[in-house]
């Protein structure tokens, strides 16, 4: 008898394999522990086969070295390793909070999040600022307390601390064994059992029984994770009010759905130094953190509509993508991609929100092991690596032409800060200019180019931060000693009223003339709404009466739009043009002298002319700041704002802190992080984020 197979209802049950993908991040505070963790993640997970100490204060410099030795950058974009069946791509989460939209990029990359404190520190100000914007994004976390070894090691002061200070629900699974130097291990409250580690990195974890002293504790804490489950289960509920035992699994399932849904965070103890409670660690990554599959629906925006639009996370729904981080190497540009939705294949024609230009995807890998596997498909919620987006940089959303979606903002993008930057030596000059080539191609919000009155290099990026990091990156790994100057906002201008303007250009060279002409109308948009571009030419043989021209070929309307593009870079002040209307109302086309370089030059010129004639307005970088404080700083807070010409949106709680949030200008905010630290005595955290090109008093 032949085997008749697994029967279709079997096959539709079998878990599909991306049910058992975790795409996450290890977000903690400097020095919580989070390249200690990793690196033991690694090492459990059979990825690497040595532990490299990371020790205080030459953490970077001891560590580098080695990861290349080994040939693993677990400081890479993205890395996959495998526990219990299932791929965990652990994605590299930014150190610096300061960039908020790079923050912002990684978490919406990750589905879900261990989130390390110190055991001794426990929530600290940059942690608080993470937890937040994850609380924005949605992202389920787990909360690991490291350092249990340390003294003055406080488990339940740093739960109490995560309820109050993040204002969320933290439901311990695990009880610590000890603490210190006696610090032996954790009891697993929901198997009731105790888990001890050696402390020798190679010693499997030894199970047992529940220590009798600890029989209370541990009843105690049990029934409020039994509570907390019972919330996502009636079942469990009933079981609970009847008296009646509930199962482990039961359990982990209930527990699972509360922290997909955000509503509870999980926590476990342990000390990733002396190699005690990763393991566990691991395995509440795979039991509690979602798949892809779980994930609600990415949302985005049509990019021409403006209109929202969300894609579900299947394989069978338009292909779409981020491009969280772009590397070189090798000389060659790899892109690294989260997939949203659809799939995508090597030789598939993708289209770039930015650009919106196409291209080929040349190859594709994953991020698989040491080595890159050349895959021939990718779905929803894989994490790929693909090579030929030669238009990609980081943050640039992709997708299929036929289903373009934006996912993020664009103008996040645009830098708002400019300085001047000179080489110590005019030697020095090609090598500045090699080290801004490459650190611009890998950072799409820095940019570099020359002032075209003083001659001088000007680079362009997010922030003061953001360009004293790119002058340091400058010195330590391209060996340029530069200078910078003060950091200057970067402007934008837009029309004050409408007008409308025609200019002729002609000009004989060699003995071809080139002819334009055109008339254009300009006009104010709405803030924030974008620039418009656009042809309105009334066909001649509409006009009544008038006489019959030869039709205007493409290439000159085309020509036109492109005139009108580029003029738009430059307003009457030197700023690019924002929130603008052109429209192009008339071409005079002469078939025997008509040019496109010619229709180009025409346009231009008459826009010039027009916007000169509506009068321009200057427009500045404004931020959205947010500030906690505790209640008793908040009118320092408020009347340092005030100073700045804030305008305050809003004042509101978070957890047992104050939250102001307000809208204020960039220029205003040089040096606030010093200010708000002497006005608060260091009390109060803040968080800025470009909002909009605006007009300020
Ligand atoms: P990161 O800045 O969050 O990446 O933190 P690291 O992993 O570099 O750790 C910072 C410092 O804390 C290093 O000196 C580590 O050796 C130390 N450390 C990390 N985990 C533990 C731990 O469990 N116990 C103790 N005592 N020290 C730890």
């Amino acid at each position: 008898m032949s085997d008749p197979g697994p029967s279709p209802e079997a096959k539709a049950k079998k878990p599909s394999k991306l049910t058992r993908v975790r795409n996450i991040g290890i977000c903690a505070h400097i020095d919580a522990g989070k390249t200690t963790v990793s690196e033991r993640f690694l090492y459990y997970a059979g990825r690497i086969h040595k532990i490299g100490e990371v020790h205080d204060g030459e953490a970077q410099m001891d560590w580098m070295p080695q990861e290349r030795e080994r040939g693993i950058t677990i400081t890479a974009a993205a890395t996959t390793l495998e526990w219990r069946g299932h791929d965990v791509h652990l994605i590299d989460t930014p150190g610096h909070v300061d960039f908020t939209i790079e923050v912002e990029r990684s978490l919406r990359v990750l589905d879900g999040a261990v989130v390390v404190f110190c055991g001794v520190s426990g929530v600290e100000p940059q942690s608080e600022t993470v937890w937040h914007q994850a609380d924005n994004f949605h992202v389920p976390r787990l909360a690991f307390i490291n350092k249990m070894d340390r003294p003055g090691a406080d488990f339940q002061a740093v739960v109490d601390e995560i309820r109050e200070r993040l204002a969320a629900h933290p439901v311990p699974v695990q009880l610590p064994i000890g603490a210190e130097d006696q610090f032996a291990g954790v009891v697993d409250l929901i198997r009731e059992r105790a888990i001890y580690f050696s402390g020798a990195e190679d010693d499997p974890p030894r199970e047992d029984s529940v220590p009798a002293a600890m029989a209370n504790a541990v009843a105690a804490a049990r029934e409020k994770l039994i509570e907390a489950a019972a919330d996502f289960d009636d079942n469990i509920a009933t079981a609970y009010l009847e008296g009646k035992p509930i199962e482990a699994a039961a359990l982990v399932a209930a527990l699972r759905k509360g922290t997909i849904r955000c509503g509870i965070v999980p926590v476990l103890a342990g000390s990733a130094l002396r190699n005690k409670g990763v393991q566990p660690l691991l395995d509440a990554v795979c039991d509690f953190l979602p798949a892809p599959t779980e994930m609600p629906p990415i949302q985005g925006t049509d990019p021409t509509s403006g209109q929202p639009t969300t894609r579900p996370p299947e394989d069978s729904a338009p292909f779409c993508a981020l491009a969280f981080k772009v590397a070189m190497d090798e000389g060659r540009k790899t892109v690294f991609l989260r997939i949203y939705s659809g799939v995508l294949r090597p030789g598939d024609e993708v289209q770039n929100a930015r650009t919106r230009r196409n291209e080929k995807v040349a190859r594709l890998f994953s991020v698989h092991a040491n080595r890159r596997e050349r895959i021939e498909r990718a779905g929803a919620g894989s994490i790929v690596v693909a090579m030929g987006l030669k238009d990609a940089g980081t943050g640039d959303t992709i997708y299929v032409p036929k289903a373009p979606i934006l996912l993020g903002r664009i103008d996040a993008h645009e830098p708002v800060i400019a300085r001047a930057i000179e080489p110590k030596t005019q030697a020095e000059k090609e090598k500045l200019d090699f080290g801004l080539t490459k650190l611009a191609d890998e950072d799409p919000t820095f940019r570099f180019g020359e002032d075209p009155e003083t001659g001088q290099t000007i680079i362009r990026g997010m922030g003061e931060l953001h360009l004293d990091i790119m002058a340091d990156r400058l010195r330590r790994e391209y060996g340029v000693e530069a200078t910078v100057g003060r950091p200057q906002v970067v402007h934008r201008e837009t029309l004050a009223g409408t007008a409308e303007a025609e200019a002729r250009f002609e000009r004989q060279v060699d003995d071809e003339t080139l002819f334009g002409q055109a008339r254009v109308r300009v006009a104010a948009r709405p803030r924030g709404s974008g620039n418009v571009v656009k042809l309105a030419i009334v066909p001649p043989e509409q006009v009544p009466g008038a006489p019959r021209i030869p039709e205007t070929p493409r290439a000159i309307l085309e020509a036109a739009l492109e005139g009108a593009t580029e003029a738009m870079r430059s307003g009457p002040e030197g700023y690019p043009f924002e929130d603008i209307e052109v429209v192009v109302t008339g071409i005079e086309y002469r078939p025997d002298a008509s040019t496109p370089a010619g229709q180009r030059a025409a346009v231009g010129e008459a826009l010039r002319q027009a916007s000169r004639e509506a009068g321009t307005r200057l427009l500045e970088p404004i931020m959205k700041v947010e500030v906690t404080a505790p209640e008793a700083n908040v009118g320092d807070v408020l009347g340092d704002l005030n100073a700045r010409h804030a305008r305050i949106e809003d004042v509101g709680v978070r957890g047992n802190q104050r939250l102001v949030v307000a809208k204020v200008p960039l220029r205003r905010m040089f040096g606030y992080s010093t200010d708000l630290r002497s006005a608060t005595q260091g009390r109060a955290n803040y968080t800025m984020q470009f909002e909009s090109f605006d007009a300020w008093e």
